[in-house]
């Protein structure tokens, strides 16, 4: 997406050859009208499979993912993160590690908003290791529902995230592919 990838030249930051801080426009201060545009992308891309809920993960995934299901007239479910095991009987639960904390924390879906008739779509901001997606996916399983696919705004191409989830049957499409960054620099995968 062209408009995507011009303002991560215009306005990202990176910082070394591994995180791209998008805070002006995406994770600190968010622009309403860029993810208006990313969510009716991801709808018309996804248009024909047949969506029944958005998915996403707390917190910085929640703005496209809203757009999103808007543009597809279906509930977004947000997928939290706690610090340890809820010893209750009704939520999904999966450990996952966090790429910029490097901490664990629990994915946690309560059952009530996931059944096995819904088809999922995830969205989230940035695709690296996979951790976070493949969480969600574990959790979308649990429930016994259809991973309709993974929508990012942002994928580094350089880290295996794209090829575990593809390994896995799931389509990836991301607005934007870095092959490769460094401070102050950002190519493209074309
Ligand atoms: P993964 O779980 O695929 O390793 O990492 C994805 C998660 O880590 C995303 O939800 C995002 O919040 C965060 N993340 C990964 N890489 C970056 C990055 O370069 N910049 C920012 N701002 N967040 C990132």
């Amino acid at each position: 997406m062209k408009l995507l990838e011009e303002r991560i030249l215009s306005d990202g930051i990176a910082v070394n050859e591994h995180i791209l801080k998008v805070d002006s426009f995406i994770n600190h201060q968010v622009d309403p009208q860029l993810m208006q545009e990313v969510g009716n992308e991801f709808a018309s891309h996804f248009k024909e499979k047949g969506i029944t809920k958005v998915a996403t993960i707390e917190s910085s995934g929640i703005s496209p993912a809203i757009m999103t299901a808007l543009a597809l007239n279906v509930p977004l479910i947000i997928m939290k993160k706690q610090p340890s095991r809820i010893l209750t009987p009704d939520v999904y639960q999966t450990v996952v590690t966090s790429y910029t904390k490097g901490t664990n924390y629990e994915l946690t879906l309560s059952h009530k908003y996931i059944t096995e008739e819904d088809h999922v779509l995830i969205i989230d901001d940035f695709l690296a290791n996979g951790e976070a997606a493949t969480g969600a996916v574990r959790l979308i399983r649990k429930a016994h529902a259809t991973i309709a696919g993974i929508g990012v705004l942002v994928e580094k191409s350089f880290e295996p995230g794209h090829d575990k989830l593809a390994q896995q049957g799931i389509e990836v499409y991301a607005l934007a592919r870095i092959a490769k960054m460094g401070e102050g620099f950002v190519d493209f995968a074309r």
